[in-house]
């Protein structure tokens, strides 16, 4: 997560489309999105110090190669497969009905978050709004 102070010196980005999340609280927190026929990770600014979400939310734009795209890609694949229901590109991944809490349980115990790569330390692009977000094409 990031706060407000991550945002100096970036710009707005526009047509920034969100492919999928692996992270939600009231809307996506992070995930992979395409900006500019490139794929990025994303990661949502906090902005007030109470978790309060209402209004728009910011993300901050980060830089990854393709191979870790492509390593996110299996992962989020795996996890509709076997979770369901993280998918906002179309045509979506095959999925499965939402899994029961246990069945996830056990998909984060192979898989844990902390694991991953951390890209919020990698250089940022930019940040987008979620309400600059279009439905992807
Ligand atoms: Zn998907």
């Amino acid at each position: 997560m990031h706060t407000a102070r991550d945002l100096v010196g970036l710009s707005e980005l526009t047509a920034v489309y969100i492919l999928w999340f692996d992270d939600w609280y009231d809307g996506p927190r992070s995930g992979l999105a395409r900006y500019q026929d490139r794929e990025f990770w994303f990661a949502a600014v906090e902005l007030a110090a109470d978790d309060d979400w209402r209004g728009p939310r910011r993300h901050i734009l980060h830089v990854i190669d393709e191979d870790e795209a492509a390593a996110e890609w299996r992962e989020h694949r795996s996890f509709v497969a076997e979770v369901g229901g993280a998918c906002l590109h179309e045509p979506r991944c095959p999925e499965r009905p939402l899994a029961t809490v246990e069945e996830m349980r056990r998909w984060y115990e192979r898989h844990p978050p902390e694991s991953g790569p951390d890209y919020l330390s990698r250089p940022a692009v930019g940040w987008f709004g979620d309400e600059s977000c279009s439905d992807d094409p």
